[in-house]
């Protein structure tokens, strides 16, 4: 039996390492210094570690020495939201119903919780209002771009609340870059979460990118690296790949409008087809790449293993909470039935999906979606 050909549509669960990233990683691998050692292989070492914090720097329109690396999006949240609580004093932290579970775990109170509409967007007025009867200084974190449907937040407009209020923003921009151009200026937030497995760089390294001025207390202590606020050696491999995945990001964002309208057209031949399909999110802004669909009647996880015996890879929701039979908390905070949430994929392209890949997915998706489609999964 031949294999199915593998139809890649899961790019925010991870993207394909770029080669790029890939070159830079193996001529990492010969290099044999810490970064933090004098001699000439430290200081190799160390030069590549520089370089790709200029990159990364330059990705989110900050200074190098705002760049703080970690072991990925999870734990420069996790630095975020603990380590800014500490060290600038905020008394408390908010966050929006939609976020990343690496954010929503760093949430100690259940009041902590920012409503969205209908299309998963925070409510602005709310959030206003909950300002006005809060302590200050208060941490706002909230997310740039949804991971399972793609809404963006007004993330600009929220940072200035919370300035006016006298409190600290942190985006969780994990999954905009190559999708959608952003600054710490343009967002005006004082921190933002970066992870380099979601635009062609290695898995398993982030950053936190910190503004000028802003204090945070390491989630641990030790050799005291990344200027006391993140110890351990620096993963100079992963950082070498993320540096060199950054500087690929120019090209990326210029492969946008191809991906929103192979989106587009995925989405228009699903609406036609599939009596009942829902699109998520679809009135808001999103991300180019996104889409979210519930169908009537067939569960999520038949789809996506019906999908994978035809050798597409799409995802239940996010990719930490595949494998698990819990609902999404995004698609609940919109306030979807949980029958029509139970039925939700989603679909993720990325600057490699071709039209063929899009044709490929719809001609074993429709039959699945109109429960169609043979075998026991
Ligand atoms: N934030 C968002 C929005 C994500 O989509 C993810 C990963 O799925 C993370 C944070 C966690 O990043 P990492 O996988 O690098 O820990």
């Amino acid at each position: 039996m031949t294999r199915p050909q593998l139809i890649y549509l899961d790019h925010n669960a991870t993207t394909p390492l770029s080669p790029e990233a890939k070159a830079a990683m193996s001529a990492a691998f010969e290099v044999p210094g810490n970064p933090s050692s004098i001699h000439r292989a430290g200081r190799a070492a160390r030069a590549l570690v520089e370089d790709a914090r200029e990159a990364v720097a330059a990705l989110a329109g900050a200074k190098p020495a705002d760049v703080v690396f970690t072991a990925g999006g999870t734990e420069a949240n996790a630095l975020a939201l603990r380590g800014l609580v500490r060290a600038m004093g905020c008394r408390a932290a908010l966050c929006s119903m939609v976020e990343h579970p690496s954010v929503i775990a760093n949430m100690t109170d259940v009041e902590s919780f920012l409503a969205v509409d209908a299309n998963g967007v925070v409510d602005v007025a709310a959030l206003q209002q909950r300002l006005k009867n809060m302590p200050s200084p208060v941490l706002v974190s909230v997310m740039l771009a949804n991971n399972e449907t793609g809404a963006l937040q007004p993330v600009a407009e929220i940072a200035r609340l919370v300035h006016e209020a006298g409190g600290y923003v942190h985006c969780d921009a994990v999954q905009a870059p190559g999708r959608l151009s952003f600054s710490l200026a343009s967002l005006g937030v004082d921190a933002l979460t970066l992870s380099a497995h979601k635009f062609g760089g290695p898995k398993g390294v982030g950053a936190l990118v910190m503004r000028a001025g802003l204090k945070v207390t390491p989630l641990f202590e030790g050799g005291g690296q990344e200027k006391s606020r993140r110890s351990g050696t620096e993963n100079v491999i992963g950082i070498a790949g993320f540096g060199a995945a950054a500087k690929t990001v120019p090209q990326r964002l210029s492969a946008v409008a191809k991906i929103a309208s192979l989106r587009d057209g995925i989405e228009a031949r699903i609406v036609q087809s599939v009596p009942g399909a829902v699109i998520h999110a679809k009135s808001a802004a999103r991300l180019p790449n996104t889409i979210c669909v519930s169908v009537p009647g067939v569960a999520s996880q038949t789809q996506v293993i019906q999908l994978d015996l035809a050798g597409v890879c799409v995802s239940t929701g996010s990719a930490c909470s595949s494998g698990k039979i819990s609902l999404s908390h995004v698609l609940k905070a919109m306030g979807v039935a949980d029958e029509l949430t139970a039925t939700a994929i989603r679909v993720s392209l990325g600057v490699e999906t071709t039209e063929a890949d899009a044709n490929a997915f719809l001609e074993s998706y429709i039959p699945i979606a109109l429960g169609q489609a043979g075998g026991n999964a």
